[in-house]
């Protein structure tokens, strides 16, 4: 069994943020609301609601609420810088038993609506892209590379009409993955950084 989820199975102090039986695809669907209105308030109150405190309470919630789902594995900034990548997840699909490993980095929609910051970032003094060493990573591991965008948007009519999978919302737009090694195109729409 893999270290992270003997963690919290032995640990039945580990209580998860939303008590109930909620399955990993509405953890996941909730998990996108509550970035989207997080942003909004952050936006209201003028306030900073940056992508790693983001990214720490998704990681913590979903590790928490879903331990034989799925695994998470945070990346401080050493291991940032040799893979690229904020973290990787690991999925569990215990009815095929299969997992499915991901590398994810995070980045955060600017409060004017513009642009994900730091796309074009370069790691630590090298000239070596953020996205190159990501996309290396995931190819010496074989597995997926993703962005996962934060997103809220003012202007509601901007958002994408086919992202929600509930109700016709708004929200589902919050927690945006985008996958990276699928194709070229991609990895050159995700660069250019622009909505
Ligand atoms: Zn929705």
């Amino acid at each position: 069994m893999h270290r992270s989820r003997r963690h919290f199975i032995q640990r039945p102090q580990c209580v998860a943020a939303y008590r109930g039986q909620l399955t990993l695809d509405s953890s996941l669907r909730l998990t996108a609301h509550w970035a989207w209105e997080r942003r909004l308030t952050a936006k209201l109150a003028e306030l900073p609601f940056g992508e790693e405190t983001i990214t720490e309470t998704i990681l913590l919630d979903l590790a928490t609420q879903h331990p034989r789902e799925i695994s998470v594995f945070p990346f401080h900034s050493r291991m940032e810088g040799r893979t690229g990548a904020d973290w990787g997840w690991c999925f569990h699909d215990s009815a095929a038993g299969r997992f499915t490993r991901m590398l994810v980095q995070a980045k955060v929609l600017d409060a004017r609506d513009q642009t994900y910051a730091r796309l074009d970032r370069t790691i630590g003094n090298t000239s070596v892209r953020q996205i190159d060493r990501l996309l290396e990573t995931a190819r010496q591991r074989r597995c997926p590379a993703l962005y996962a965008f934060y997103n809220h948007l003012s202007d509601a009519s901007r958002v994408p009409s086919s992202v929600c999978t509930c109700f016709g919302c708004l929200q589902c737009w919050g927690f945006l993955s985008l996958s990276l090694t699928l194709s070229a195109s991609c990895s050159a729409e995700a660069e250019s950084g622009r909505l």
